[in-house]
């Protein structure tokens, strides 16, 4: 019996990890690497295990930095099923053809300045119709069930409550009269999120391997970012400006539209209009419609009231590109979601480009800005910003809300060591100063084992 760990040990991107035992071989997740684009193609196209050799595929959640490399290892030969709670097998499809069509149009833009030099062309690394090949492999299963999937080879998921669908998963493996519990906490989310379950506690595990994206630091309360938004949103609506909130396609943005519904019936803000100004959250925010049962009770509880989350007469779904270009060319106090969560491509740059130079307005940002993005640029309080190669003042007032965050912190994730009793732990995903300090943490707290594998380790069971 062995684990192996395929990539995100020492970044929080390209989440891959092999499991075998009694001659099945299992892979838990294959993400996409997000970096330069020089290491992310050289990563994105290492095939790290034969996909041949795979019998199955378990995949954890819908972020693209943990399903998004499916489409190209189905292209390199993988043929087998890919695991999911109903919620991922529901979202995963929309991520997928969104990650293809970037990649397609990438490769294209690059083509266009290869030809002009004369240099060979670029093959996206995999196209619409691979992406459709994945998507047709995927097996939705209930959380709670345990899958035999092999003799000596089960596995079961548990709520993660990271993100809608997302999944921690336990192994139960045996082999040679040996046996081993296997959990993986990778993405661990948090505590009183919207909208999402909390996170469940595995039954004690031998081993235990968790992320630690926040090894290191200490979130505000997720109680907290309903107030955190109402303080922005208010003084804006007030001074007569727009709210525009960068925002992630999937479930940032059906969390703040939920946060705004709830102000707005409580009597908190007034009923403005709340434009969710992309086709792809729309098409998330239709799986969380369709996916009550995987919610919390206070969300259902909205639910009920409301009908849905983009139900209510205040909300305008904007899926065509007139209606966004309406959204834009409109002065009047509103409040603007769009993508990307990092103002780096997407409608939110239109609006930014129409809005930025008005005092009045605002421009709130939700979610981690990433070094090099127009969004860390706003983040850290610059005032002169290029959009679409033109230089703008910025004059809007900028606010990072520090409350939202899907992953568990420090606290959170020594406090899941603990209820897992594991004897050894390998700590993944997360920047080396992260992982590092909450090895130290854990060490501090009685666990005696704790490792920092590196890409292509093992560990032999
Ligand atoms: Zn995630």
């Amino acid at each position: 019996m062995r684990l192996q760990f395929l990539g995100g040990t020492e970044t929080v991107t390209g989440s891959m990890h092999l499991i075998e035992a009694n001659g099945c071989r299992a892979i838990r997740d294959v993400g996409l690497f997000q970096g330069r684009r020089v290491e992310s193609n050289e990563r994105n196209r290492e095939r790290s295990a034969d996909p041949d050799t795979i019998q199955h595929v378990i995949l954890s959640h819908a972020h693209i930095d943990h399903c998004g490399r499916l489409p190209w290892w189905v292209a390199q030969g993988y043929k087998g099923p890919i695991h999911a709670t109903s919620p991922t097998a529901a979202l995963t499809p929309i991520m997928l053809r969104d990650s293809a069509h970037i990649q397609e149009s990438d490769a294209e833009y690059l083509n266009q300045k290869a030809n002009r030099k004369g240099e060979p062309p670029v093959v996206p690394l995999y196209t619409k119709a691979d992406a459709e090949r994945a998507i047709r492999l995927l097996k939705p299963h209930e959380y709670h069930t345990r899958i035999e999937l092999a003799p000596g080879f089960a596995f079961t998921h548990l709520d993660a409550g990271h993100i809608l669908g997302s999944a921690l998963t336990v192994f139960e493996l045996s082999e040679g009269g040996r046996t081993a519990r296997v959990g993986y906490a990778v993405d661990l989310g948090r505590f009183n999120l919207p909208l999402i379950r909390d996170p469940e506690y595995m039954e004690p595990v031998d081993v235990l391997v968790m992320e630690s994206t926040y090894g290191n630091r200490r979130h505000d309360d997720a109680a907290h970012a309903e107030e955190q938004l109402l303080g922005i949103t208010k003084r804006t609506l007030e001074r007569g400006g727009k709210v525009l909130i960068p925002s992630f396609a999937l479930e940032r943005a059906q969390e703040i539209v939920y946060h705004l519904n709830s102000l707005i019936i409580n009597g908190r803000l007034p009923r403005v209009p709340i434009y969710l100004d992309s086709p792809m959250a729309n098409a998330v925010t239709e799986v969380f419609n369709k996916s009550r049962e995987y919610l919390d009770e206070e969300s259902r509880r909205l639910y009920a009231s409301l009908g849905c989350l983009t139900c209510p007469d205040w909300v305008f779904p904007s899926i065509s590109v007139n209606d966004s270009k309406a959204i834009t060319a409109s002065n009047k106090p509103c409040i603007v979601i769009a993508a990307s969560g990092m103002c780096e491509h997407g409608r939110i740059l239109h609006h930014l480009k129409h809005g930025i130079e008005n005092e009045r307005n605002s421009v709130v940002l939700v979610g981690y800005q990433a070094s090099y993005t127009l969004g860390r640029r706003l983040q850290e309080g610059e005032t002169k910003v290029r959009i679409f190669g033109d230089w703008f003042t910025r004059r809007a007032e900028v606010a990072k809300l520090e409350a939202f965050s899907a992953h568990a912190d420090v606290d959170d994730l020594a406090r899941y060591a603990q209820k897992a009793k594991p004897s050894k732990i390998y700590l993944v995903h997360g920047e080396s100063e992260q992982r590092e300090a909450l090895a130290e943490r854990l060490r501090s707290e009685g666990h005696a084992n704790v490792f920092l594998p590196k890409k292509g380790d093992e560990v032999i069971l």
